[in-house]
């Protein structure tokens, strides 16, 4: 069991929800319900509740995370936001790669590993997201889509880049549609992520870098998916935006 190399990390991704003060209301509740959990805790809350996140998190354990960031530095890119603009307000983590980006906004594993690029050169800590398809599982071609995305996603990514990253196995068909992978469908596929990072980098870097499940994770089926060897915590849609939900995966991966 490897599981001691790296830290259980919940993230929550709030999508396009909470308002500023529904925003701040939630934060308020997940503070006592954070403290003192020893897994790592983020909330990744709309660009419109960052400053709100940060000020009300400022001195707690939980960290702030963006739900996605444009490639370039600055420039004609109307309605995007670069990483060197959340890094300097405070913010931590981003999210890349998320497959409601890739689906609906046209994003490509090339982007995003400029995205990967970008927020790693501003400091910013990535939370790559990959999984196929139902379709492609009905294929029986998971291994082949996800060893594909995770060599262009990390293409000409370092070692020690990559040690800053996480990897959230989010199979598409089990995201928000109540439809969870089973813990041992979970499992095999975060390992086989594992497998592929140590075939191109090497098996330290890939037993150092934490592999979340996410898709329909919530408080009653989080347990058995937490307690897989190669699963190191969840990024959290609906279970994230209730802080009594988001507070029992914040104690299973705290055990
Ligand atoms: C997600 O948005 O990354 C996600 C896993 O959503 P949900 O938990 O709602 O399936």
């Amino acid at each position: 069991m490897r599981k001691d190399l790296r830290q259980a990390v919940i993230a929550g991704n709030w999508k396009m929800n909470k308002t500023r003060p529904e925003a701040k209301a939630l934060i308020e509740e997940l503070k006592p319900i954070a403290k003192d959990k020893t897994c790592g805790v983020v909330i990744c809350v709309p660009f419109t509740n960052l400053e709100t996140a940060l000020s009300l998190t400022e001195g707690t354990n939980i960290k702030v995370g963006a739900e996605n960031c444009h490639f370039e530095k600055s420039g004609a890119y109307t309605g995007e936001i670069s990483a060197d603009m959340l890094a300097e307000m405070g913010v931590e983590y981003v999210i890349l790669g998320h497959s409601e980006r890739r689906q609906y906004f046209a994003e490509t594993d090339e982007t995003v590993n400029k995205r990967t690029k970008a927020a790693l050169a501003a400091g910013l800590k990535p939370i790559v997201c990959v999984g196929e398809l139902l379709w492609e599982r009905e294929c029986n071609i998971t291994e082949e889509v996800i060893a594909r995305q995770i060599k262009l996603d990390f293409y000409d990514i370092s070692t020690d880049d990559l040690k800053k990253c996480i990897i959230a196995y989010e199979p598409v068909w089990a995201i928000g549609t109540g439809k969870t992978a089973t813990a041992e469908q979970a499992q095999e596929v975060c390992k086989f992520i594992r497998d592929t990072l140590a075939k191109l980098y090497d098996k330290a870097t890939a037993d150092a870098v934490t592999i979340q499940y996410g898709g329909s994770m919530n408080e009653k089926n989080c347990a058995e998916l937490l307690s897989k060897e190669d699963v190191d915590g969840g990024l959290i849609g609906g279970a994230s935006l209730v802080a009594e939900k988001f507070g029992v995966l914040l104690e299973e991966a705290s055990k």
